[in-house]
């Protein structure tokens, strides 16, 4: 309505200057500079991701938008996320902390994440939900791929900050993140729009191998016989970043052409923890199989893997989707 939409106008028009500020503040902070200097990263990719710094100050924003003891734009800074309100105290969410600003498909900023320089808890701290920012909805890094995702041809879709900015700088400038929560409906529909071939490449630990997993069931009610979707698994104490610094970009090139099509993770995750050399270890197979077979469309893929799932199990085809119950497709 139209309440909301002028509240999501004020805030963000807040978020561009604050990003601005952020990003001269690096340009100060040898400290931070070193840091990304130390992550292998260039100045030239940071202009382009627009990374930025937070001082180590609790009231930094105020060199942009005023005292914070003036209620009004107090008030949009807090529903903004960038500044935090406890009882009458105002004060910066995010002090010493290298920026990355979010934006939205059309290059507006709508929220930030901020790193610790040394160790630390949070190591990531993003903005909160706002009427600009919903987690579940954005994909950190779309705006500065969709032309390289155009050019390449596919998108790269990984968990974190570092990832997306590190395969830019290594000449990946088609990767995007879903910020270490799970891949939604939402983010596979905004990556379809762009593309109709996706490459998931999470962690390698088991949080990552989890998020490939809930990666392709968001990806299954979706599929269509023109997509190609594949899932690129890293050595388990890699992700992206590191294994693009560690092994350079022809290994990560390699990685891709050697990624897992959609059908054979499809075929594993059902067989995960089942033995295909027992009657019982296929028909925990064959039981597995079904919620994600009954996800799909009825697209050519989907009796292909009927196919391939049946013969492995020992069943027919007729008796696997009859098992799923799946009509039986009548003769015209
Ligand atoms: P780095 O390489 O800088 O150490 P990373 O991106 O490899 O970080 P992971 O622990 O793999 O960090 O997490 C992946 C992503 O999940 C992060 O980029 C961030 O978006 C999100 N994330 C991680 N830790 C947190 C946290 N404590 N709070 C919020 N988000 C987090
Ligand atoms: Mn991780
Ligand atoms: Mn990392
Ligand atoms: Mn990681």
């Amino acid at each position: 309505d139209l309440a909301k939409q002028q509240q999501a106008m004020a805030l963000s028009e807040v978020m561009s200057p604050a990003a601005d500020w952020y990003k001269q503040q690096l340009k100060k902070n040898t400290r931070a500079i070193d840091y990304l200097k130390g992550r292998g990263l260039s100045g030239e990719i940071a202009k382009r991701f627009n990374l930025g710094y937070a001082p180590e100050s609790w009231q930094g924003l105020e060199a942009v938008f005023g005292s914070y003891s003036q209620d009004s734009i107090a008030n949009v800074l807090v529903e903004a996320g960038l500044i935090i309100q406890s009882e009458a105290k105002r004060y910066d969410r995010f002090r010493d902390r290298i920026m990355f600003p979010i934006r939205n498909p059309k290059g507006q900023v709508i929220a930030f994440g901020g790193r610790i320089l040394d160790a630390g808890e949070p190591k990531y701290l993003n903005s909160p939900e706002t009427p600009l920012f919903s987690k579940g909805n954005t994909l950190y890094g779309l705006f500065e791929a969709r032309q390289a995702i155009r050019d390449k041809g596919y998108v790269i879709v990984c968990e974190g900050y570092m990832d997306v900015v590190a395969l830019a700088q290594l000449g990946f400038a088609n990767g995007v993140a879903t910020l270490g929560t799970a891949c939604t409906a939402n983010h596979v529909r905004a990556l379809m729009r762009q593309t109709d071939r996706i490459i998931f490449s999470f962690d390698g630990d088991a949080a990552g191998q989890r998020a490939a997993k809930r990666a392709l069931e968001a990806c299954l009610p979706m599929m269509a016989d023109d997509k190609e979707i594949k899932f690129l698994f890293l050595p388990t104490e890699h992700d992206p970043d590191s294994f693009v610094r560690e092994r350079g970009a022809p290994a990560f090139d390699e990685a891709i052409r050697q990624a897992m099509p959609l059908s054979s993770f499809l075929i594993q995750v059902a067989n995960e923890g089942h033995d295909w050399n027992t009657p019982e270890g296929r028909a925990q197979t064959q039981h597995a199989a079904k919620p994600l077979l009954l996800s799909m469309p009825a697209i050519a893929l989907r009796a292909q893997l009927i196919r391939e799932l049946a013969q492995r199990i020992g069943i027919t085809p007729a008796e696997l989707e009859s098992f799923c119950g799946f009509k039986p497709v009548v003769e015209q």
